[in-house]
């Protein structure tokens, strides 16, 4: 399928193609004639599969079939997604695809100071991209009127719930006109989320694509069995490929990304950190870096990298297992974006065998095991593992030096080098 045979009108499919666009991925393929024809969405969908231009695109040509008839304009779309990041994309997203028509948008969310934002609404926009928190402080300084919304997307309603937007989002609804198009996306549909969404929606048509397993499936998988100690000596080796040209590394702690990241500057590997307790500037100017492949390495947390939109990203390095299996998926669909080639690496250590059971049973089938790699677990009880001998067992994790007498070292450039 072509996007020619969605319909489209001709703007949107010149900016499609300027995108470098050849074919609707299946999320568009579905979506998008659901929108045009003016009916509720409840799309389960995670991000990489295409979502936002499966919303965005309809969206544009509605409004721009549709001009508005007042004067100044107001703001006939309002996109709700739960990060900065995100929004920040979506926000890029409608400016790619609408740049050929006459349609003008902006982006609101916390962590800035509101004055160039508060300036954008003046001159009046017709779609609006936001963050809940500082959407409904603009809305209560009289700079936001939702009251001529068309149509409204609530973007990742399962992070937003997660992230404890509940309230924002039912204080947003409130305010939003009962006659409305309503599209509602969610990488997973729990109980609460599936109650949340029917509440909101009329009569809608419901779109699923790549259910979790199958998503994953083009990323190449792998877990090495390592000890927490060594980790950073694991992390250390694989980076020693000059083939790996960015990764995005995980933690599960704000503290965690920051060490990971000192180490690494030791090593002379060029890595920053993304996370909540950084400025808004500071995680741009981190993403742009990596973007920009100045910064080899972005270590993150799962909030802050929730949305990270980074085209060829090939490798990501889950160097802590989080407890939740779908974080795993969230993740690891950061590579492999839109069909493109991806490569996930797991840093299990013995605590976390059984999140990587559970990972396993979320997607179906067993993640390949390194088995040649230079630092094997040899602490599958670390509980019962006498602290002294952690101790001993940690030094590869000393910080400032790599002790020369490391098994890393010694097998830096040796053939034999882990298989990944
Ligand atoms: P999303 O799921 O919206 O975060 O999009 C994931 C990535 O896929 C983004 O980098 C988009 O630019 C890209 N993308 C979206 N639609 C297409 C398409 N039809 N063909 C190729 N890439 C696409």
């Amino acid at each position: 399928m072509q996007f020619e045979s969605l319909q489209l009108i001709e703007p949107i499919l010149k900016a499609v193609k300027e995108e470098g666009y050849t074919t609707p991925t299946p999320i568009q393929a579905q979506a998008i004639p659901i929108v045009l024809k003016g009916s509720d969405l409840l799309g389960c969908a995670q991000t990489g599969t295409g979502k936002t231009a499966a919303f965005a695109i309809p969206i544009i040509q509605l409004l721009s079939a549709a001009p508005a008839t007042n004067q100044k304009k107001k703001i006939r779309s309002l996109i709700v997604t739960p990060t900065r990041e995100l929004a920040i994309q979506i926000g890029e997203s409608f400016k790619a695809y609408g740049r050929h028509t006459h349609l003008n948008g902006t982006v609101v969310f916390g962590g800035v100071g509101q004055s160039p934002q508060v300036t954008a609404l003046k001159r009046g926009v017709d779609i609006l991209v936001a963050t809940p928190g500082r959407l409904l402080d603009l809305m209560s300084q009289g700079y936001i009127s939702l009251h001529d919304v068309e149509i409204f997307v609530l973007d990742e309603a399962d992070r937003m719930l997660d992230m404890g937007f509940i309230h924002d989002v039912k204080k947003l609804l409130a305010a939003l006109p009962k006659k409305r198009q309503t599209l509602f996306f969610s990488a997973t549909m729990p109980p609460e989320i599936v109650k949340l969404a029917g509440s909101i929606l009329h009569q809608p048509e419901k779109v699923s694509v790549t259910p979790v397993s199958s998503t994953v499936d083009i990323i190449q998988q792998q877990v090495f069995f390592v000890d927490k100690g060594n980790k950073i000596s694991l992390l250390l080796e694989i980076l020693n490929d000059k083939n790996i040209k960015t990764a995005l590394v995980f933690t599960r702690t704000k503290h965690g990304a920051d060490k990971v990241v000192r180490t690494l500057q030791k090593h002379h590997i060029k890595a920053e950190a993304i996370h909540g307790n950084k400025a808004q500037n500071a995680r741009q100017r981190a993403l742009a870096n990596f973007k920009a492949q100045t910064t080899r390495v972005l270590v993150a947390t799962d909030i802050a990298a929730r949305g990270i939109d980074v085209d060829d990203l090939e490798y990501v390095i889950n160097y802590e297992i989080s407890n939740l299996p779908e974080t795993y998926v969230h993740r690891i669909g950061r590579t492999g974006r839109a069909g493109a080639r991806g490569t996930a690496f797991s840093f299990c250590d013995a605590e976390e065998k059984e999140y990587l059971r559970d990972i396993e049973k979320l997607i179906g089938k067993k993640i390949p095991v390194v088995e040649s790699h230079s630092f094997p677990l040899t602490d599958h009880h670390p509980v019962k593992a006498p602290k002294q001998q952690q101790g001993k067992r940690n030094t590869g994790y000393s910080g400032h030096k790599h002790s020369s007498n490391n098994s890393a070292k010694k097998n830096y450039g040796k053939p034999k080098t882990p298989r990944y």
